[in-house]
C-alpha cells in the first residue's frame, strides 16, 4: 500500500514536471534497479521508482538503450549495463521527452553515445531547456543497425505526448513502447496535454503499433506483457474517450465525470488533477 502511494506521488511529480515543460527535478534518491533477461542479447532494467523500464540491446559493436531513467539513476543504469557487457553504450533512444525517460542522456552522451528521438520530442526538449537533447531525430520512421542487429523506430502520432515513438526489435519480436503503453497500477492512461498528448489520437496510434509483428511489449512503466495486453489497453483508451464524450454531450458536471473516470478507469488524484480538464476540453 505504502509502495503504491509512493509510486503515485512520484508519477504525479514526474508529470507535473513535464506539464510545465520544465526539466523535472531529480527524485531524492536513486531507484533500486533490477535487470530482467528477455532474450540472449536483450534485457530490461526495471526500477521500483515510478516503476520504469530501460531496454538494453547488446551487440558486438556496442549497446543500444531505449530510455535511461532520471538523471540520478544514470550512474546505476551505466553500472547495470557494465554487469552485462564490456561493450560501450552507442545509442540511447528516448521514447519521449519526459525526464524519467531521458534524464540520464547528458551523462551517457559524455560517454560517447548518440541520443535518438522523434523530431517532435526534440522540440519539447528544446522548449523545456532539458540537458542531453537528442543528436539524431526522425519524422516517421528510423532504423538503427548495430553489430548485425536492427532496431526499427516508428512515430505513429500523438498519444501520451506529441512525440512518442516505439522501438521494434524484429529479431527478438519485442516492442518497447514508452508511455504510449504503461501498465503500472497508477497509470491507466495519462495524457500530457501541455506536452501535446491526445486522448482522441492515442487509440489510433496504438492500433498502428499493434500492426507491427511482435510477441511482447515493454511498457514505459510496469511489467513486460504479451501483445494481447496492449490491445486490451487500446480498447480501454477508446472506451474512456467515448465515455467522457457521451457525458459531455449530456452536460454532466465535472464532479460526475470525475467519479466515473475514477471508478471505471482507475484514475488517481494525479490523473484527475493533470488531465481531467484536458480530457473534457478535447472530448466535448
Ligand atoms: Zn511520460
Amino acid at each position: 500500500m505504502q509502495k503504491i502511494t509512493r509510486v503515485r506521488l512520484l508519477a504525479a511529480a514526474a508529470f507535473v514536471g513535464c506539464a510545465t515543460l520544465a526539466y523535472t527535478q531529480a527524485p531524492p534518491t536513486a531507484a533500486k534497479l533490477e535487470t530482467i533477461k528477455l532474450a540472449d542479447n536483450l534485457y530490461v532494467i526495471h526500477n521500483d521508482f515510478v516503476p520504469g523500464n530501460t531496454t538494453v540491446l547488446i551487440t558486438n559493436e556496442g549497446v543500444l538503450l531505449v530510455d535511461d531513467k532520471y538523471e540520478i539513476d544514470g550512474p546505476n543504469v551505466v553500472a547495470e549495463v557494465k554487469k552485462l557487457t564490456s561493450q560501450p553504450i552507442k545509442y540511447v533512444v528516448n521514447t519521449h521527452h519526459h525526464s524519467d525517460h531521458s534524464g540520464s542522456n547528458a551523462l551517457i552522451q559524455k560517454l560517447g553515445a548518440q541520443v535518438v528521438t522523434s523530431e517532435a520530442a526534440r522540440r519539447r526538449m528544446v522548449e523545456g531547456k532539458q540537458p542531453g537533447q537528442s543528436n539524431v531525430t526522425f519524422e516517421q520512421k528510423g532504423h538503427i543497425y548495430l553489430g548485425g542487429q536492427t532496431v526499427d523506430l516508428y512515430y505513429f502520432g500523438r498519444a501520451h505526448t506529441d512525440g512518442d515513438i516505439v522501438a521494434h526489435f524484429p529479431a527478438q519480436r519485442v516492442l518497447a513502447m514508452g508511455d504510449s503503453y504503461a501498465n503500472d497500477p497508477g497509470t491507466p492512461e495519462l495524457v500530457d496535454f501541455p506536452g501535446g498528448g491526445s486522448a482522441i489520437e492515442w487509440p489510433k496510434t496504438l492500433t498502428k503499433s499493434l500492426a507491427l509483428d511482435f510477441d511482447r511489449a515493454v511498457p514505459g512503466h510496469g511489467t513486460v506483457v504479451p501483445k494481447a495486453e496492449v490491445a486490451k489497453f487500446r480498447d480501454s483508451t477508446q472506451r474512456l474517450s467515448k465515455r467522457v464524450h457521451d457525458m459531455m454531450v449530456v452536460k454532466r458536471s465535472k464532479a460526475e465525470i470525475e467519479k466515473v473516470v475514477r471508478s471505471e478507469f482507475g484514475f488517481q488524484d494525479f490523473h484527475v488533477e493533470m488531465s481531467l480538464d484536458g480530457l473534457m476540453k478535447e472530448l466535448k
